[in-house]
């Protein structure tokens, strides 16, 4: 049977719709600061859809677009502005950065408290222990995305392939604060189809098109493709091999309209909390 397709794009829309209108209902003044740098094709779309999801929430946004050649010392001079810009409650350095930036200080120059990508190293401290004001966008988009389908997740099986620090892992962990039984699978991985057969909750975010094929998927899992790929003809493909895994699943996200739509709305999200924490 066909898996039913689950539709981030009108996911996101109803998640950035209640932003907007509790932004309005409560009269929030909320400031999303975007640092771009360098010309990167890819990140310019992604930064130029964050800036029409504030338009659309009523977030005001600023965007400082460097030059790749730009020093670490000037952004981080620049954060540093930006930390003590009352109008600016949500800083995000769209990543990656151009090789000769330490990505890891720049991130941990970012005032926890406008830190809504969740990078700083206090807060991914704060999810570990399950007491946090912001979760990050991706995992967070898919936690709702795996809610929408009704499925809960105490008790069930639960495999992502993919360790990263900005996907894998935190998935790994709000899998975990809702009870799932989570494997967490990576490049060294044996019998890596074996271990994804097992799962009701299957997350794909390892960056290779294609690389989930149907016979690694249980029937009738809910199956969340993370993964964005360019191919060479210029289509965007995941990391699941769509046509065949949702003729055994019985939930899929779709790539492009899953899991990427929602990343942006949770970013919304963030930055309305990180509004309310600074101006109560
Ligand atoms: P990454 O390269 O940091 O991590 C990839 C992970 O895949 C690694 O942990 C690695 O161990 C694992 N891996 C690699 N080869 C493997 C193999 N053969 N078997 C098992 N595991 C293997 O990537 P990332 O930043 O976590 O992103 C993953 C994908 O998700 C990328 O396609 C990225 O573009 C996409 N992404 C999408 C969004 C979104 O909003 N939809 C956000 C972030 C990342």
């Amino acid at each position: 049977m066909a898996a039913k397709i689950i539709d981030g794009k009108a996911i996101s829309a109803a998640v950035k719709e209640q932003v907007r209108a509790e932004i309005e209902r409560d009269k929030i003044k909320a400031g999303l600061a975007v640092v771009i740098v360098g010309d990167d094709p890819a990140s310019r779309v992604y930064v130029n859809n964050k800036k029409k999801a504030c338009e659309l929430c009523g977030i005001q946004s600023f965007e400082y677009a460097l030059p790749a050649e730009t020093e670490q010392n000037q952004l981080l001079e620049l954060i540093d502005t930006l930390n003590a810009d009352k109008n600016v409650n949500g800083i995000l350095v769209q990543l990656p950065l151009p090789d000769h930036f330490d990505e890891k200080a720049v991130i941990e120059r970012i005032s926890p408290l406008k830190d809504v990508d969740a990078f700083h190293e206090s807060n991914v401290g704060k999810i570990m222990i399950g007491n946090y004001a912001f979760l990050p966008c991706t995992p967070a988009g898919c936690m709702e995305l795996i809610h929408s389908t009704g499925v809960e997740v105490a008790g069930k099986e639960c495999v992502v392939i993919g360790r990263s620090n900005i996907v894998g892992k935190p998935m790994a962990m709000l899998l975990l604060h809702e009870n799932g039984t989570v494997t967490v699978c990576h490049s060294k991985t044996k019998n890596l189809a074996e271990v994804c057969r097992r799962a009701d909750i299957l997350v794909a975010a390892v960056g290779r098109p294609n690389f989930v094929t149907a016979d690694m998927v249980k029937d009738g899992a809910v199956v969340i493709d993370v993964g964005i790929n360019r191919l060479e003809n210029g289509k965007l493909c995941g990391d699941v091999k769509f046509d065949e895994v949702s003729e055994k699943a019985a939930y899929i996200t779709p790539v492009p309209g899953g899991v990427g739509p929602m990343t942006i709305a949770m970013l919304m999200k963030n930055t309305l909390t990180a509004a309310r924490i600074q101006n109560s």
